[in-house]
């Protein structure tokens, strides 16, 4: 039963401090961290990662579902937020609202700061010094269609080709879809090797005179493969191509150094950074987004507007189009400073803990088939177990209190590449445990006694 719990306790070098997911369900706010850890049992030696203190800052790890302390392992869906966000964004919605970028008074002023504080901080998390660099959007779909629309339809046409990958989010493939109906411009799609990196002598062959861009995830989500940007983007650029970064799944687990990354575009989403839902950002080069077209019309996105047409206001407002989600955006705001304040470093080490612990318990189950390479990926786990249905594996999990996702997340082409319809995924973040690992594996062990047909 604790198995992994044992196991992780000889991996403590690696900076994770292991205080048992029993220590988040006794522990409801930040005040009883403390608490929960004696609850537990598990004095906290005061190091850098304290995994008890973290679980308390999210009340919603406390809760418990179907009888059992909940295990949350839907992180690559969307993540939980931390009562610093939540309090952030209620003092914003108590003391601060107002539209921004607008009136001169007081509220107006506060909600304008709060709003563009949180582009500052976004910005930083992003690996960009200049903020407005930075596009506020609902998420990393509409980052996607914004570049789709406003840089495709001006700068794309006939016969000009788009290279992505077999592994995309349909959110950074539909988009590209609809501009080649528009345009006429042609997709090409780089292969995924069995192990389920990046097939890049495919890429190669698929470079040429006629691509404009090469637009690529970071992290799959499906497969938890990291994909290495920055040889991707350099034989993108030494064809002449721009680059997009699909960051939905990266930029919530590691260092997001456009700069270094030295792409293009960079996409990601609040939501699965310990941020509010329907809030993101679109990171772009200045260059591009000065010469890019407006993506909506609208008020804000104006400098002046006479009927006989109108002028635009200076990047990135240019970008944002009516009322933004301010609220959205300073919990975005607070979500990246969380992250910074808990170190980049520090939670790749106990998310690397947590992963090689998941890999090593996942291969002694026979009958379980992990999609994904074993190295390079992050702690995203799809895997089918037999002939058991995913579905049924969630729910049988679900009784337990353990939250997987079932289907197929977004990346209906990569299932057709594995001649699969459907996986069970299980994605951890910073504030799982060790417990956790244990209760999706023993929810599994109940999943084969219960069907059967582990061959
Ligand atoms: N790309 C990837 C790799 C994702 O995992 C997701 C979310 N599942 C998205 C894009 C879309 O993100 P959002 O729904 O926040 O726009």
């Amino acid at each position: 039963m604790a198995k992994t719990t044992e196991m992780m306790d000889t991996a403590r070098a690696a900076g994770a401090t292991d205080a048992a997911g029993a220590t988040g369900a006794a522990a409801s706010d930040g005040s009883s961290a403390a608490a929960g850890r004696r609850a537990a049992g598990e004095a906290s030696e005061g190091g850098a990662w304290d995994l008890a203190e973290i679980r308390a800052q999210f009340p919603i790890l406390s809760r418990e579902v179907n009888g059992h302390p909940l295990a949350y392992l839907d992180n690559a869906a969307s993540s939980q937020q931390p009562l610093r966000v939540l309090n952030r964004v209620e003092r914003y919605l108590r003391r601060e609202h107002a539209n921004v970028h607008r009136g001169v008074h007081q509220l107006s002023a506060e909600a304008t700061e709060a709003y563009e504080g949180a582009r500052r901080s976004v910005a930083a998390h992003a690996g960009t010094t200049d903020p407005s660099e930075i596009v506020f959007t609902r998420g990393t779909t509409e980052a996607v269609n914004l570049v789709a629309s406003s840089w495709g339809d001006a700068f794309i046409g006939a016969g000009d080709e788009i290279v992505l990958t077999k592994m995309e989010h349909h959110s950074n493939l539909v988009p590209w879809q609809l501009l080649a109906g528009r345009t006429g411009c042609d997709l090409r799609f780089v292969d995924v090797t069995p192990g389920g990196t990046l097939d890049l002598d495919d890429f190669d062959r698929l470079l040429g005179k006629r691509t404009r861009l090469v637009a690529c995830t970071h992290v799959s989500n499906s497969l938890g493969t990291v994909n290495p940007v920055r040889e991707v983007v350099n034989r993108a650029h030494a064809a002449g191509a721009l680059t997009l970064i699909d960051g939905a799944q990266a930029a919530p687990h590691m260092l997001t150094d456009v700069a270094k990354t030295g792409c293009d575009f960079y996409a990601f989403s609040s939501h699965k950074m310990c941020g509010p839902t329907g809030v993101g950002a679109l990171w772009a080069r200045r260059e591009l987004l000065e010469e890019m077209p407006p993506y909506q019309g609208g008020g804000e996105m104006i400098s002046d507007v006479r009927l006989e047409g109108s002028s635009w206001a200076k990047v990135p407002h240019k970008f944002e189009a009516g009322t933004p989600n301010i609220s959205g955006v300073v919990g975005f705001g607070e979500a990246a400073r969380f992250l910074a304040d808990l170190g980049p470093e520090a939670i790749a080490a106990h998310e690397g803990v947590l992963k090689r612990a998941v890999l090593d318990r996942l291969d002694e189950i026979e009958g379980l088939h992990l999609y994904g390479p074993r190295e390079e990926r992050t702690a995203v786990f799809s895997f089918t177990y037999g002939d058991i249905h995913p579905h049924d594996l969630s729910t049988i999990l679900d009784q337990r209190g353990v939250a997987i996702r079932a289907g197929h997340h977004c990346n209906q082409p990569l299932m057709d590449h594995y001649g699969i319809s459907a996986t069970a995924r299980a994605s951890f973040f910073f504030y799982n445990s060790p417990r956790e690992v244990d209760a999706l594996c023993d929810g599994l062990a109940l999943a084969a006694e219960v069907f059967g047909g582990i061959a």
